[in-house]
């Protein structure tokens, strides 16, 4: 299909995609390559297009969520623009991650000084594992919960265990009409490779559920160019269920029997072919259903990527086709 992506003309050679939906698409970006916006009175969000940003402005200082490499030193401009606008100061005092990840939070080193950072307790585990300076282990951590309180603005962070990653919170603002839940639902988009480079698959097809048990209308969801509603993440649950559905179809239905017999003796020979075929059993009518409903639905090895690590999840984590009760 790519036979030449080496090639001086690779790039002429790949595919085409449908094209992206235009209520997938964000608004359009200043000359510098961002747009900064407000989500609900002195809450604010900044996107590149495909990142995510956001802060909260008050008397007392500016509170910011995340910090994505990507859009670096434009979120400090965002954020200048925006409290000079509306004549309150722009000293960052506060930062607060959403989880560890560098493409969410590598520039949380713009923000020295003063800046007090603020993330679940296993955040700062991994932060100090992984010793990048550009992300700065949180000064304040917390388990469970941890209600931040600036200015006389109320943000409440949560832990209900791990998803996307282990230390991945949920970050309400209750003022605000608004949450803000990373890496798990991409606004109109569909999950990219391996449910969008998830670590507990029970614990991603789980949150969106736990995320819509708050009070909010805006989502801040990390990707990609605009904020995301609650149909999103309801069009983004049924696409999972369906895979999941789909998964649970095809592990029944394929006879792994016939792929150990061919192989013989290469035992690993016979479980590719076996989990192979039950995958794209399982995604291709994913890909159909879901092209022109989510972007990128057709770009078919992310659906079968995140159709593999589900069906290994239900044969893992729920023993579905492996473990059989000794009584009935
Ligand atoms: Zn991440």
């Amino acid at each position: 299909m790519t036979s030449s992506a080496s090639g001086a003309s690779g790039a002429a050679d790949l595919p085409d995609y449908a094209p992206i939906p235009r209520s997938a698409l964000g608004p359009a970006l200043n000359d510098q390559r961002y747009y900064v916006g407000r989500v609900e009175r002195n809450l604010y969000w900044v996107t590149d297009g495909v990142y995510n940003s956001a802060f909260l402005t008050t008397g007392d200082g500016v509170v910011v969520f995340d910090a994505p490499p990507s859009i670096g030193p434009n979120l400090r401009r965002a954020v200048d623009e925006i409290a000079a606008a509306n004549g309150v100061t722009n000293r960052v005092t506060h930062l607060v991650y959403s989880h560890h990840h560098a493409d969410h939070a590598g520039a949380a080193s713009i923000f020295d000084g003063d800046v007090t950072r603020i993330g679940h307790e296993e955040t700062k585990r991994r932060l100090e594992r992984d010793n990048d300076p550009g992300r700065p282990a949180p000064e304040i951590t917390f388990a469970d919960r941890y209600t931040l309180q600036v200015g006389g603005e109320r943000v409440a962070l949560a832990w209900h265990g791990p998803n996307h990653t282990p230390d991945n919170i949920y970050i309400h603002f209750p003022g605000h009409d608004t949450l803000m839940f990373i890496d798990v639902v991409n606004a109109g988009w569909v999950p990219i490779y391996n449910v969008n480079l998830s670590e507990d698959v029970p614990g991603y097809i789980d949150a969106p559920a736990i995320a819509l048990s708050y009070p909010w209308t805006h989502l801040i969801s990390g990707h990609l160019g605009r904020l995301a509603t609650r149909d999103d993440v309801a069009v983004h649950q049924a696409y999972i269920a369906d895979i999941e559905a789909s998964a649970r179809e095809a592990l029944a239905a394929v006879d792994p029997i016939p792929f150990y017999m061919r192989y013989g003796e290469n035992a690993w020979a016979g479980v590719k072919a076996n989990l192979d075929t039950v995958a794209e059993r399982a995604a291709a009518p994913i890909v159909a259903k879901y092209t022109g409903v989510l972007a990128a639905a057709d770009i078919e090895i992310f659906t079968y990527t995140t159709t593999f690590q589900i069906m290994q999840s239900l044969r893992l984590d729920t023993g579905l086709g492996v473990s059989r009760p000794v009584n009935p």
